[in-house]
């Protein structure tokens, strides 16, 4: 593997009960101070974090498998992130792009157009956050269609902003009772291989939502279609070949605007820059944010210029869009996965996970499947011999991994999927005592 360097000890050391007494002392303000609305996965508070760990304010470090949700791809105090940020920051913090522009801007908008899916002319608007980036996708494909229909998916996860809630799947946590929901908005089915019928190719499963689509909705009134190639916290499905490509082919065929959303996808996870590469697809617009600037927040679209440019002049910005901060964090990052082939190591890090996740689901029954691809792999947790899914031991097995010392996240309509996203920069060893921690978990918890 590349030699990574590393500021804080790559070692999973508990010295206190988690959580330790400090967490405990945060956690009381906190219950007095932040609604109660906002949750988080773990009850430690941060204090460091570098590579593979994250240190709490009592001192544990831990593995991390979740990097802020899929956003430190680069480690979370990357220094040459941290070196660009802080020469950023001496200068000028802000003048807003809208009034007063600036390089970095310019720079990551060129570098996005250069690196996402397809060699036609593009054109890029920054934004702060994932929801922000496809409320800005979909504005645009409505108005340069001059339709409003949209279309989403079965499982989808787009943010949680009016918009994005209604194009999200899942109600509870994300929709329940915080509607009405933005109007025009159709849900289609996706492909599910683990769920669909045997035998089931995504091609057929892209026909069956073409003629829904054509008999319920009619494609002269439909904008756009949204989709991730691999959904995130619907659980981290991977569509059949397929699947993508007919639906991309039909949207180009009826004025209908692509949209693929990588927010969580992007930027080296997958094991290519962007999922759409591996599926072989040119998206019209794609969204990004989370692993574009090591964690500083930014979003992105990038799409056809035709599209992009034609939104009349002051229809896209807002204040914060392209942070100069922001931005130099992004070009640092994304030197960093060039120089240190981060696409690839996604790939490293399947080879090392995958098998072991595979051979644990023969061993213990209770793993339906094993999916997704690159540092962005799950497995789908059921009542053995059947796919029902089992939330409880998913539960479970994320408690008992944080107990031993390893941050991991679940995800899934059903909430029965674990979901591994370690740092693309974590090393192999630490890597290897996560694996077995999940291990012993799910040994222990299936008996
Ligand atoms: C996280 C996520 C979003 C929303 O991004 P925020 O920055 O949280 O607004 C949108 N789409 C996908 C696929 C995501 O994973």
């Amino acid at each position: 593997m590349t030699e990574f360097t590393y500021r804080l000890a790559q070692k999973r050391n508990i010295v206190t009960a988690l959580p330790g007494p400090r967490s405990v002392e945060l956690a009381a303000r906190r219950k007095g101070a932040v609604a109660a609305g906002v949750g988080s996965s773990v009850p430690v508070y941060a204090a460091d974090a570098d590579g593979g760990v994250i240190v709490d304010i009592d001192g544990n470090s831990l593995i991390d498998l979740g990097s802020g949700i899929a956003v430190t791809g680069v480690g979370a105090s990357n220094a040459a992130v941290a070196a660009a940020v802080a020469e950023q920051a001496a200068h000028f913090t802000h003048t807003c792009f809208m009034v007063t522009p600036y390089e970095g801007y310019v720079a990551v908008a060129e570098r996005l157009n250069a690196m996402t899916p397809g060699d036609h002319e593009k054109r890029t608007v920054l934004f702060n956050s994932g929801a922000e980036a496809v409320e800005n996708a979909i504005k645009v494909a409505r108005l340069a269609t001059g339709k409003t229909a949209v279309v989403a998916f079965d499982h989808a996860y787009h943010g949680r902003t009016n918009l994005t809630m209604a194009l999200t799947a899942k109600s509870m946590p994300y929709k329940s009772n915080f509607g009405p929901f933005a109007p025009e908005i159709y849900r289609m089915p996706t492909s599910y291989p683990f769920r669909d019928a045997a035998g089931l190719t995504g091609e057929q499963a892209a026909k069956t939502v073409i003629t829904q689509i054509e008999k319920q909705i009619g494609a002269d009134t439909v904008a756009a279609v949204i989709i991730e190639p691999i959904q995130g916290e619907g659980g981290f499905v991977v569509p059949a070949a397929g699947f993508l490509p007919t639906l991309v082919d039909w949207c180009k065929a009826n004025n209908v605007v692509f949209i693929a959303d990588e927010v969580q996808t992007g930027f080296a996870r997958t094991g290519a820059w962007f999922a759409s590469d591996d599926e072989g697809i040119v998206p019209d617009i794609i969204t990004m944010a989370k692993g574009i600037a090591g964690g500083m927040p930014l979003a992105a679209i990038t799409g056809r210029a035709d599209l992009l440019d034609s939104v009349h002049a002051g229809g896209l910005g807002g204040t914060y869009g392209g942070n100069p901060v922001a931005c130099a964090a992004a070009l640092a990052t994304l030197d960093t996965m060039v120089e240190l082939d981060l696409p690839a190591r996604a790939r490293e890090i399947e080879a090392i996970v995958k098998p072991r996740l595979q051979a644990l689901a023969d061993e213990t029954g209770v793993i339906g499947d094993v999916r997704g691809r690159g540092a962005m792999l799950a497995i789908e947790l059921v009542t053995p011999g059947t796919t029902d899914p089992d939330a409880a031991i998913t539960k479970a097995v994320a408690a008992e991994a944080f107990k031993q010392g390893v941050v991991l996240l679940t995800c899934g309509t059903h909430g029965n999927v674990v979901r591994l996203l370690p740092p693309l920069v974590i090393s192999d060893e630490l890597l290897d005592e996560a694996l077995t921690v999940i291990e012993q978990a799910v040994r222990t918890l299936s008996a």
